[in-house]
């Protein structure tokens, strides 16, 4: 079930741009089949070109950007028209592989970027020109990010960077990664770390898919070996990295509490429910939907999505309209997370061993075994979003050892191998 446009709200300017893209998208766009095509898959390069085409031709359409400054290559519209677009896109395939750079990367951009930066990357982006990473997590852990040890050090008119990144997602097919690396280890963790834009084709970055055991590759290791990167490269001040990493990792969890690429907001944010059928599917083709069990199982889907759609609608309102701070979306990553572990339990029940042996193109059956770690994990581990749930909003106080921690210089730390002697 998919909702109609609603456009007896429009006054006559928008009804003209809610026709012209109606109009454009059809004749453009291919449409959204999420059943039989993922959203996303960085193993599927032919998916990633024709993403990158569609946000091509987005923007030569004039539909790029809707809402940003004309001065970086936006249409500079409000708020309104961005809606009509995504119920007119609801039905197509938008540049999912886009969502990095739009959700994350963009904003944290406009907030902390040079006017130089903002406008040589923001059009890039909106060009399809640059497909963006994080490089964030490191091989000694991800969720003590401002614990990282990757250093940078200024040589005249740029920095080297060295040592390690991890979990990078799409890291071999992006253009561009947003880079988070220690400029000052005689400070606290926090105080000492600095953003840099990073060219993934700099000489010096090794990158190195990871094959998970799903047969997918959409993780990268990166490897940094005296990588130059030009001193105006820096996002916010040299040692304001900290800063810059919270307005990316809120940019991170607003986007999904909205929904990750905005065209899916459209379904998320419509006056209706959308219930899935896909577990009656599944029961139905496995022949176990006359059975009480799987369809009690059934039932909690439903009402599991429910719950899902209403509550993250609310956070994302909450987000919108003022009433909840952005980092409020940790609400809502973490019941995706959740909903997701927990739906992940449910398709098990109803598949019983049909679903651990899914073959290619069973979507349903994989879909469970395959999500649940994700949103687990990504993003932003369960344990730490219940952590700042706790601190954040419940207002609870924080771990004793993560107060000292943030104390103490970091080549001090206990932990740190390397700290001073
Ligand atoms: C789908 C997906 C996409 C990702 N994409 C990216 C990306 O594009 N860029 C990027 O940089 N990273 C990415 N990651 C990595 C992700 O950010 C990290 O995996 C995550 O932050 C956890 O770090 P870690 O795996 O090193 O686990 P660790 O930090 O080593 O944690 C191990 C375990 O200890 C728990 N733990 C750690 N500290 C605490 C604490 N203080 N309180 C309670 N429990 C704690 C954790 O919850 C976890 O269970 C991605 C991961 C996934 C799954």
């Amino acid at each position: 079930m998919s909702a109609t446009p609603d456009d007896t709200k429009d006054n006559a300017e928008e009804h003209a741009f809610r026709l012209r893209a109606r109009e454009w998208l059809r004749t453009h766009l291919p449409p959204r089949r999420l059943q039989d095509e993922p959203m996303m898959d960085w193993a599927d390069k032919a998916l990633i070109a024709r993403d990158r085409e569609s946000q091509r031709a987005l923007w030569e359409g004039g539909l790029a950007g809707i809402t940003l400054p004309r001065e970086y290559g936006g249409l500079g519209l409000d708020r309104r028209y961005a809606d009509i677009y995504y119920e007119e896109a609801q039905p197509y395939r938008l540049p999912w592989h886009f969502g990095n750079a739009f959700n994350i990367v963009l904003p944290t951009l406009l907030a902390h970027g040079s006017e130089e930066l903002k406008r040589r990357y923001v059009p890039a982006i909106l060009r399809g020109e640059h497909l963006w990473c994080q490089l964030l997590s490191e091989p000694s852990g991800g969720s003590d990010l401002a614990g990282l040890t990757t250093r940078a050090e200024l040589r005249g008119d740029h920095w080297l960077l060295n040592g390690s990144k991890v979990w990078t997602t799409g890291g071999l097919d992006c253009d561009m990664g947003i880079c988070l690396a220690r400029t000052d280890p005689t400070v606290p963790k926090h105080a000492g770390l600095t953003m840099f834009l990073v060219d993934m084709t700099s000489p010096g970055l090794a990158i190195n898919p990871i094959k998970l055991i799903s047969g997918t590759v959409d993780f990268c290791q990166e490897f940094f070996d005296d990588v130059a990167v030009p001193a105006d490269h820096v996002l916010g001040e040299v040692g304001g990295g900290w800063a810059v990493a919270s307005t990316q990792l809120g940019a991170e969890k607003a986007s999904m509490a909205r929904g990750w690429y905005e065209g899916l907001a459209a379904a998320v944010e419509s006056d209706e429910i959308e219930l899935k059928d896909e577990y009656g599917r599944m029961a139905r083709s496995l022949g176990v939907h006359e059975d009480p069990r799987a369809r009690q199982l059934i039932g909690e889907a439903f009402v599991l999505d429910a719950v899902h759609t209403l509550t993250t609608r609310r956070v994302s309102a909450g987000i919108r309209n003022g009433a909840l701070p952005p980092t409020a979306g940790t609400l809502s990553s973490l019941l995706v997370a959740l909903c997701d572990v927990r739906r992940s339990a449910l398709l098990s029940g109803i598949s019983g061993p049909a679903g651990v042996a899914a073959k290619p193109g069973e979507e349903g059956l994989q879909w469970g075994m395959t999500r649940v770690t994700r949103h687990r994990i990504g993003g932003g581990t369960t344990e730490m979003q219940r952590n700042g749930v706790a601190e954040r909003h419940l207002g609870l106080p924080r771990d004793e050892a993560d107060i000292a921690d943030r104390t103490v210089p970091f080549n001090r730390r206990k932990v740190n191998p390397d700290r001073a002697q």
